[in-house]
């Protein structure tokens, strides 16, 4: 099978989908190809959710630019996609006199940035805005917010989807070449030729450029874990507390509340070869209890209710160690190529700014013409849980299946997990469902639903037992039936 493509964009990550969405803003045949059953599979589902406003990124920085960009358009961008997002602010705190040095320093980096009402608060001020936070004292940044890191990767790709892309999952990108003037990209499974192709395939991002043509990257994978806590914690924070930076930069261990009500304390960092290994550690864990009840007063081990970890793909310069910028290039050697390497946080934040740079790359080479069917506006799942009791009774009249709760926990009806099955990206693992309905994210982390979903997919697409994944490839939920 050969399919002909003007852009290929290889991954389908918060920044991918958002390059499908702006390119397709215009009048051109667009592919993402991606290795997992799903967009939002690696590290645009294992990050805080915050969106940054931009004030510990060097002046002039792609990273401090993007930054302030991005925040100051997702009023607009969460409204128009239908993304659950609190522009909550922030509060970075300090305990000593280093620590209020540290962020009079940043103060001035985010002043310099162009970041918003950005102010040294005292102890009374913190404890007003949030009695939950540790600290004597802290800078208060009100543009931060927290949105809804899956649901904001699948509104872009939905949103691109219902524009005219093509998305390709399962199809792992395994050489590049360049033959009379187009790609021809070889997955584990077909063949596809574009005449552009863009590389937003994050943690495998240098070795894509590699394909392309372009040597010289080296990534080092930061991996940060994280505990995720009950709902019941939840009602004490109500934004982000992060500490002051020490002498090397770099948060560490913050509390931040997320849009459906959780907390999530950590990410740790430790540098890690194998960017796959998602694994948490007991000492990891150790570190967040210890670190997390300083920013975040009522941290109990009894709210844990799940734990993860995702890797920050950092591009770092092989002799100094230092970590460098986001890099957004078309460059001579891989001529009608758009290069995006290094995109560690904010990506998610920097997604659709860093999207029209590479659009913008690519209008240098040649015109492009708008697309006049394009539509911005995408909706989400109708949240039963989130509706008055009148409406719940009429949504209920009309299909019976509201009436149906399939996650206890977080009230998600079986209509919900129909909707999310039958979503335009044509999706059907576990994890799928479970990110676009919440399903299983409850305090029993679908003890009592997991199975019940499986078997609506099953029934739904008419599959087979063993033919219902969890996530990845290969995840198949059931390999057989127990009892004949
Ligand atoms: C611990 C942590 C906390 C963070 N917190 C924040 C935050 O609060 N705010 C913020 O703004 N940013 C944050 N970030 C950064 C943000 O999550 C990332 O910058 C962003 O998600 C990167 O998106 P991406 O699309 O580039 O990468 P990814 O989400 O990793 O997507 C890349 C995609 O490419 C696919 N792919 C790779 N190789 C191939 C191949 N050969 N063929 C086909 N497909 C391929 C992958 O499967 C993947 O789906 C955080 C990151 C981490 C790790």
């Amino acid at each position: 099978m050969n399919k002909l493509y003007d852009v290929i964009i290889i991954g389908a990550g918060v920044v991918g989908s958002a390059v499908a969405r702006e390119f397709a803003r215009f009048s051109l045949k667009i592919g993402v190809v991606e290795k997992e059953l799903d967009v939002c599979c690696e590290t645009s589902a294992r990050n805080t959710g915050v969106l940054h406003a931009g004030f510990t990124y060097k002046t002039g920085s792609l990273k401090a630019q993007c930054a302030v960009e991005g925040n100051a358009e997702f009023d607009k961008v969460a409204e128009e996609l239908d993304v659950p997002f609190k522009r909550t602010g922030k509060v970075v705190v300090g305990f000593n006199e280093n620590d209020r040095q540290s962020l009079l320093k940043y103060k001035a980096v985010g002043d310099a940035n162009g970041v918003p009402g950005l102010a040294i608060i005292d102890k009374q001020t913190l404890e007003n805005l949030d009695s939950s936070a540790g600290g004597e004292f802290a800078m208060h940044a009100p543009s931060s917010g927290i949105l809804n890191p899956f649901i904001y990767n699948i509104a872009l790709a939905e949103n691109a989807k219902q524009n005219g892309v093509d998305f390709y999952f399962n199809n792992e990108i395994m050489s590049i070449q360049r033959k009379n003037g187009f790609y021809e990209l070889t997955t584990n499974r077909t063949v596809y030729q574009a005449r552009w192709v863009v590389n937003c395939a994050g943690l495998n991002s240098a070795k894509i450029s590699s394909m392309l043509g372009i040597d010289g990257y080296t990534l080092a994978g930061f991996k940060g874990e994280y505990f995720v806590l009950d709902k019941k914690a939840g009602r004490y924070l109500t934004m982000p507390v992060y500490p002051a930076p020490g002498p090397t930069g770099g948060f560490a261990t913050h509390a931040t509340p997320t849009v459906d009500g959780n907390v999530l304390v950590g990410p740790n960092s430790e540098l890690v070869e194998d960017f796959e290994d998602y694994g948490v550690t007991p000492a990891g864990m150790e570190e967040l209890m210890t670190e997390g009840v300083k920013m975040f007063k009522h941290m109990k081990r009894e709210y844990f209710i799940r734990n993860f970890a995702g890797t920050r793909p950092k591009l770092i310069n092989k002799e100094t160690r230092q970590v460098l910028d986001f890099v957004v290039e078309a460059r001579a050697e891989a001529p009608n190529s758009i290069n995006l390497v290094g995109i560690e946080s904010p990506g998610l934040t920097c997604a659709l700014p860093l999207a029209r740079r590479a659009v913008a790359l690519m209008r240098e080479k040649e015109e492009l013409i708008a697309n006049a069917n394009f539509n911005p506006r995408r909706k989400s799942i109708l949240c039963f849980a989130e509706q008055s009791r009148e409406v719940q009774k009429e949504l209920i009249a009309k299909d019976p299946n509201y009436g149906e709760i399939i996650c206890r926990c977080e009230n998600v009806t079986k209509a919900e997990i129909v909707a999310a099955i039958h979503n335009c990206l044509g999706v059907e693992t576990v994890l799928g469902i479970k990110n676009r309905t919440r399903a299983t994210m409850g305090r029993c982390q679908g003890g009592y639903c997991e199975t019940r979903i499986a078997e609506i997919i099953q029934e739904e697409l008419q599959k087979k037992t063993t033919e219902v994944m969890y996530a990845r490839r290969g995840s198949a939920m059931f390999t057989g039936k127990v009892r004949g």
